[in-house]
């Protein structure tokens, strides 16, 4: 059940509403937007839409027949906006690119692809230290000795960093140096670390599980939510499916689908589906026009000696090209790229760009 107040409810009449929820049991959520409205989490059929509708500054109540309820459009119809330091923002009219190599390896490199990144106008690296593999014979990730390299990276170009966790415990490695964490597909359903990062006041970017349906996506976020932690992007990176052609399948319908059930963003990683960097732009692209907020790309200095996924992570050329070829189709869904805005017509680059 989602509680909808009156756009001129005042806090006693919706702290009314939340105590006597409390009172009878239920788990009420509140979130202020540009509306204000109360989730009630759990089951609440014994409720009845008109007991709330009679409460002053209520406008409705409206039942959900849907598992989940804080990650539901309903609860925030204009849309979440999640905003970081320095005014990063992901969602609303803010297209975020994130990227990077898709393992941090060695500093000098990891370095000068942090400067390359930030040249192209991005905000956000990746940054990961420790690496999901398939195999176990495969690198894994540097680790905790990489955490002083994610350091000198922020202090020297002040990016902001991504990396992905695996499980609680790695959680408290990282959050000194870190900005957001990844959920990776193959721990899409692991709700110990799910309900963990509901806890860590970072903005969380949930990838779609190898074979997860768009539903046990969205109750992920659910897990997220609940404990806490409203600030989710969602991430179609592509599913299994029979084709064998790509790495996996990028399921392009999930963006709308997605935009249509949640108001978390949804980003795009044209990457992972692909498994070829020939595939990456033209999928990064398809991101753009199905209405993504973002897209996650992998980039590296020297692809074919990277320590892993070298077949699909683009050169510095390739993703120079790529964020150019990015802006107008960004610009054409009434969106900024990396927050920046467009120039202005006949203004060419040489009029600057502006944030
Ligand atoms: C990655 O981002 O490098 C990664 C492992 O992605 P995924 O979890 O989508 O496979
Ligand atoms: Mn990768």
């Amino acid at each position: 059940m989602i509680v909808v107040f009156e756009e001129n409810a005042t806090k006693e009449q919706i702290d009314k509403v939340f105590e006597r929820l409390q009172e009878w049991g239920f788990t009420p959520v509140l979130q202020h937007g540009e509306q204000t409205s109360i989730a009630i989490t759990g089951d609440s059929s014994a409720l009845k839409t008109e007991t709330l509708e009679a409460f002053d500054g209520v406008m409705k109540a409206v039942r959900l027949h849907k598992p989940y309820k804080l990650v539901a459009k309903e609860f925030r119809p204009e849309g979440t906006v999640i905003e970081m330091e320095g005014g990063v923002k992901i969602g609303g009219k803010d297209f975020a690119v994130i990227a990077g190599p898709c393992s941090v390896e060695e500093e000098e490199q990891y370095v000068e692809t942090a400067h390359l990144v930030k040249k192209t106008g991005c905000r956000i690296l990746r940054a990961a230290v420790f690496k999901p593999r398939t195999s176990p014979y495969d690198f894994q990730g540097v680790g905790e000795k990489g955490l002083p390299w994610l350091k000198r990276v922020k202090d020297e170009t002040g990016l902001l960093l991504c990396t992905e966790v695996m499980d609680p415990k790695s959680i408290c490695k990282v959050e000194k140096h870190v900005d957001m964490y990844q959920v990776g597909a193959r721990n899409m359903q692991n709700y110990d670390l799910l309900r963990a990062l509901g806890k860590s006041g970072k903005p969380v970017l949930l990838k779609r599980g190898l074979s997860g349906m768009i539903k046990e996506m969205l109750l992920a976020a659910e897990y997220i939510m609940s404990s806490g932690n409203h600030d989710v992007i969602m991430c179609e990176r592509g599913i299994r499916t029979y084709e064998t052609a790509t790495r996996f399948t990028l399921d392009i319908s999930a963006v709308p689908v997605l935009n249509q059930m949640t108001h978390l963003p949804v980003i795009v990683d044209p990457s992972h589906p692909a498994g070829k960097r020939a595939y990456v732009n033209a999928l990064a692209k398809a991101g753009v026009a199905v209405g993504a907020d973002g897209l996650i790309v992998e980039v590296h200095k020297d692809p074919e000696r990277a320590w892993s996924d070298g077949p699909q992570q683009l050169t510095f050329e390739q993703f120079e090209q790529l964020m150019k070829e990015l802006e107008p189709i960004v610009n054409v869904m009434g969106k900024k790229l990396n927050g920046r805005t467009p120039p202005q017509k006949g203004g060419g680059e040489a009029s600057g760009w502006k944030r």
